[in-house]
């Protein structure tokens, strides 16, 4: 296991995770001890529309994966319209490899809860909702926990801290639907209908929740605000680079001494991911991994020194998404892993389009055909113009992102196509696989 250098340590810069090792910081004793609450009542004091401005000026960018500048997308929201406004959070986080919000939300609940008083405050909403996925069942349990203290405090409520400001919040647990992590399809699903994307324009920020102006932003996002909120818009722009600023929790998993998260200044490498992770695990040496999630094209060794911002990550042909870096090694087949992604992408695929619906279908049993020895040549052509169909064809992101890590392990590692096709590469898959598949 490697030990970390000085010049890599400095890279860590714990602000949303900075209480989670502190005992019982889920409590709000602890989290008033620790500054909690601090950033509500500064907040208060202040002009909403300037904390739009703040939140604009240090340039924070969601933290679910669009990277969508936040205070732009609060500054949409339309003013003496009449009309009741909204804040969601998207707790949804089902994305494989994914595991930054459900870590927050189980240590540092209040974190996120205090982000969504000041971020309705700033947006004049009066309900609140944060949407969890159904399975998190601790989290959601010390969000609700959370949220009950938070109302017995005077934080949450009917003229919160003799503001004259009232704000209501619901923290609602969806069932476990992938798709729901989809802005609109969350947004069907919180009014009780069938999670599935809706079209647009218009967009959320006129026409969300219950037709009204809304904003849906993700957890990570919303907990960034009280820092800012206290530290000011300079000091988030000293973290990070010119245009990805702030820091950001990278989730490392895989074949890495020590996974977890990590948080660092935008713009850290893998290199030096990896570094402070212990190294890879003993016996094993990187291969190909993701940048953010199984949305994303892999990268391979090549791009260990990728900087992991917005920008750089897409210089490099992929996507920064939910800086879930899963670590895969010599001992790993990306095809395999191919196979498995889009096995889940069948899965949790909604079935309103056809092409995602149709190409997902079709593809996996493509790849059952290859696993188990029986794929063709042809079969490489059938997958890449079946994702040429579904990109940019689909009705949500959720098609598009099926079809990452299909064309990038083409890209970087035909060859362990061929192997299989060629019968070098023993077959995975037995040939019951096929049947019905
Ligand atoms: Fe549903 Fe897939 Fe179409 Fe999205 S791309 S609307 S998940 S079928």
């Amino acid at each position: 296991m490697t030990t970390p250098r000085p010049e890599t340590l400095a890279k860590l810069t714990p602000v949303l995770t900075k209480r989670w090792l502190s005992p019982d910081a889920w409590r709000i004793g602890t989290y008033e001890q620790l500054d909690g609450y601090a950033a509500l009542r500064k907040a208060l004091k202040a002009h909403p529309d300037d904390l739009i401005q703040l939140i604009k000026d240090s340039g924070l960018r969601g933290r679910g994966g669009a990277g969508f500048p936040t205070g732009l997308k609060w500054g949409f929201i339309p003013q003496g319209d009449g009309k009741p406004h909204y804040l969601v959070v998207n707790a949804d986080e089902g994305e494989p490899g994914t595991c930054k919000d459900l870590p927050l939300m189980t240590h540092d609940p209040h974190a996120l809860v205090e982000g969504v008083i000041i971020a309705s405050y700033a947006i004049r909403a009066a309900r609140a909702y944060i949407y969890i996925r159904g399975e998190a069942v601790h989290a959601a349990r010390r969000l609700r926990n959370a949220v009950q203290e938070a109302y017995d405090k005077g934080y949450l409520g009917r003229n919160i801290l003799r503001s004259g400001y009232d704000l209501e919040l619901v923290v609602h647990s969806g069932a476990g639907a992938y798709i729901c992590g989809e802005e609109t399809a969350l947004l069907d699903s919180l009014e009780g209908f069938r999670g599935q994307p809706r079209l647009r324009p218009p967009f959320p920020a006129t026409h969300g929740l219950y037709a009204s102006p809304t904003v849906v932003n993700n957890v990570g996002t919303i907990a960034s605000v009280p820092p800012i909120v206290l530290g000011g818009a300079d000091w988030w722009k000293s973290m990070g680079t010119e245009k990805s600023s702030g820091p950001m929790i990278y989730s490392l998993s895989g074949r890495v001494a020590n996974p977890g998260q990590y948080e660092c200044s935008m713009g850290v490498t893998l290199r030096e991911l990896l570094e402070l992770a212990g190294g890879m695990q003993p016996g094993h040496n990187l291969r190909f991994w993701t940048p953010g999630g199984s949305s994303t094209p892999l990268l391979a060794a090549e791009h260990l020194d990728v900087p992991l911002d917005f920008e750089g990550v897409a210089a490099a042909g992929s996507i920064l998404g939910t800086t879930a870096t899963q670590i895969f090694s010599d001992q790993d087949c990306p095809v395999y892993a191919t196979y498995r992604w889009l096995e889940f992408y069948h899965h949790e695929s909604c079935g309103k389009c056809t092409p995602c619906r149709e190409g997902n279908y079709w593809m996996v049993r493509v790849y059952r055909r290859i696993l188990a020895g029986q794929g063709t040549h042809e079969d490489l052509d059938t997958l890449l113009d079946t994702c040429d169909n579904i990109l940019g064809r689909s009705f949500c992101g959720l098609g598009d992102g099926a079809t990452s890590s299909v064309t990038s392990s083409l890209q970087y590692f035909k060859q362990d196509y061929l192997d299989y096709i060629e019968g070098r590469t023993a077959p995975k898959l037995s040939e019951k696989t096929l049947v019905g598949a």
